[in-house]
């Protein structure tokens, strides 16, 4: 069993599509360990995305981000990490595939619903980084 983290992203949120996401992974077998609505602060996000922090477009992103609060979901299952950025689809929501989460619902490659965790060690480090082990079932 793994547990991946994901964040419903601004877009999703006034999109109201939270539930249909969150459908969308418990219709995969996966079971909600942690969720939690939450403002990101700059230095969450100079964290989350220190991987990104040199380009161009980062402060958009943290502005993007900030732009509403965020809902971070810890979500258990085999494989869950593999299979939840599948569902999920490739960062630009322009090319991703309809019947993946960003192709249906997604916009561009910045406002793209939702963030997943991309290997066991990133999972690993986020849920660390979005829960306490009290908020975890
Ligand atoms: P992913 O979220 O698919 O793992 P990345 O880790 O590369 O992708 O990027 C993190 C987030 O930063 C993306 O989900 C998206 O919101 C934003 N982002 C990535 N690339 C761009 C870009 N070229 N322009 C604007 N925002 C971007």
């Amino acid at each position: 069993m793994e547990t991946t983290v994901v964040l419903l992203k601004p877009d999703c949120i006034e999109k109201n599509l939270s539930g249909e996401v969150i459908k969308r992974f418990e219709a995969l077998g996966l079971r909600i360990r942690g969720c939690k609505m939450l403002s990101a602060t700059d230095a969450l996000l100079k964290e989350h995305y220190s991987h990104l922090a040199d380009k161009p477009f980062f402060p958009e992103i943290v502005s993007f981000m900030q732009s509403t609060p965020i809902i971070a979901l810890a979500l258990e299952g085999a494989n869950s990490i593999v299979t939840v950025r599948d569902n999920l689809g490739p960062t630009d929501s322009a090319v991703a595939p309809k019947g993946t989460i960003r192709g249906d619902f997604g916009t561009d490659k910045m406002r793209n619903i939702a963030h997943a965790s991309d290997s066991p060690e990133a999972a690993t480090a986020e849920v660390a980084r979005f829960f306490q082990d009290s908020e975890l079932f």
